[in-house]
């Protein structure tokens, strides 16, 4: 092991009750890889990794470490934490996963969505003897990392190569294939033991606005952009306000100043409540996106013909805690503003649309199985919009359960 990877390694304290891993939404065993690595075993490492995440490549490089594993470490309560996300990429980039294929019992699961959740069940469920066929709507493997995350923040090679081991595993996918659309959940459930449905949290939030132009919601404009490679159709505008404070919305923002010359970012809390990455907050500002804490749009400023020309925004002030443990937060009486843009982008939220899989279905009493039965459901599409490693971790939950219902 390098020196300077060997100073990391040797940082880790071996806590008796690691706080890091309190932080961290696989449940990774982050103390006991790093200790393996202490002794230089290398493959335990691995091992102990790949037992709950077999995405390190994915979570190393887009989960918000400094909020999760590195926000609990112990070591950061007095200056810098132990830089797992760092140890957790070295042990990928040696060792990478390679999947197990158990002896098929006969047993078959559809997956519905190619998302980060079923692959990761797909996993789950190829090591003990199932065998998977994947419906994705979209023409590739890899949901809203492929979809909705920018090729420069993420290298979508590492998608491919998921995806090649996945093939390499057995599995089979159906691309451009629908589900409520295409195919219907009944003719998928009569032809396949169990069903997972992973199909993410995309129904975007509007807030109620409408114009015929220069108005856009920020999953469509991600998808634009890195799907469709379809750049022509934000160019021209000059005046960008990116409306939201998550990752989508910084991904818009980041996205917007690599093609036109001015983006704002209007956002109705103060810095501290932005649930955004931390890394993102601070590369969108580096980048030169100006951010309108506090502030927020209530209406859009329209032409005769429907086009966008600006907003009429709102200053805010924060109040009390709310359900969500963040500072709720109030419009100033009287202090209406306008804005002027061409192009306002919302990104204030996702829902999940069970329905549009089948009018039936819904969340079950229990666990992941739906209303329907022998129809489970995981990641976004059960937890509601959340992270790359929450959305593993229910996967691989979702496959235990399918499992046991034998
Ligand atoms: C722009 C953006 C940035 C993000 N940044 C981060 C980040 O930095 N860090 C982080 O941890 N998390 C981030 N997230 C959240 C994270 O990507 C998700 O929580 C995670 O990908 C959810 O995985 P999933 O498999 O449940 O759903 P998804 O990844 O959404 O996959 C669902 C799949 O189902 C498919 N599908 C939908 N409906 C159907 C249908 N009817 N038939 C067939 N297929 C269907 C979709 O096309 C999609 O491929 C981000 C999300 C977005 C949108
Ligand atoms: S909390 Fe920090 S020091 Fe303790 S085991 Fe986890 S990484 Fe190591």
């Amino acid at each position: 092991m390098e020196e300077n990877m060997k100073n990391k390694v040797d940082f880790c304290l071996s806590c008796p009750k690691p706080r890091c891993e309190t932080g961290c939404p696989t449940g990774n065993h982050i103390r006991d890889f790093i200790k393996a690595l202490k002794e230089d075993n290398l493959e335990a490492a691995a091992k102990t990794l790949y037992s709950v995440n077999p995405f390190p490549e994915i979570t190393s490089r887009v989960c918000d470490c400094n909020r999760q594993c590195q926000g609990h470490c112990i070591r950061g309560l007095r200056g810098a934490p132990v830089e797992i996300q760092l140890i957790e990429r070295y042990i990928s980039d040696h060792i990478p996963f390679t999947p197990k294929v158990g002896k098929n019992n006969g047993r078959s699961v559809a997956l519905i969505g190619a998302g980060i959740a079923n692959a990761a069940a797909a996993f789950e469920l190829i090591e003990n003897g199932y065998s998977v066929t994947f419906f994705e709507k979209e023409d590739s493997f890899g949901g809203a990392i492929y979809t909705g995350i920018p090729g420069y923040r993420f290298d979508k090679a590492y998608l491919d190569k998921i995806f090649e081991k996945l093939v390499a595993a057995g599995a089979q996918f159906r691309f451009e294939v629908e589900v409520g659309k295409d195919i219907t959940l009944a003719e998928i459930s009569k032809q396949f033991d169990r069903v997972i449905v992973s199909i993410g949290a995309a129904v975007e939030g509007r807030g109620g606005l409408s114009a015929n132009e220069g108005y856009s919601a920020g999953l469509t404009l991600l998808h634009d952009l890195n799907v469709d490679g379809n750049k022509q159709k934000y160019q021209n505008y000059k005046h960008a306000i990116v409306w939201g404070g998550g990752n989508v919305a910084m991904d818009v923002a980041r996205s917007l100043i690599r093609i036109i010359p001015d983006v704002t970012i209007v956002y109705r809390r103060s810095l501290k409540e932005m649930p955004a990455n931390a890394d993102e907050i601070e590369d969108v500002i580096k980048e030169g996106v100006k951010v309108d804490y506090l502030n927020n749009i209530v209406e859009l400023r329209l032409d005769e013909n429907g086009k966008v020309t600006g907003a009429h925004c709102v200053k805010m002030e924060l109040g009390e805690m709310d359900a969500s443990g963040r500072a709720s937060c109030h419009e100033i009486a009287g202090s209406d503003y306008e804005v002027d843009a061409d192009l306002i982008v919302a990104a204030i939220g996702q829902k999940v649309n069970l329905a549009a899989v089948d009018g039936k279905l819904a969340k079950g009493e229990a666990g992941h199985l739906s209303s329907i039965p022998n129809v489970y459901l995981s990641g976004d599409a059960f937890l509601g919009p959340k992270t790359v490693a929450a959305a593993i971790h229910d996967g691989k939950d979702a496959a235990k359960e399918v499992m046991a219902s034998f």
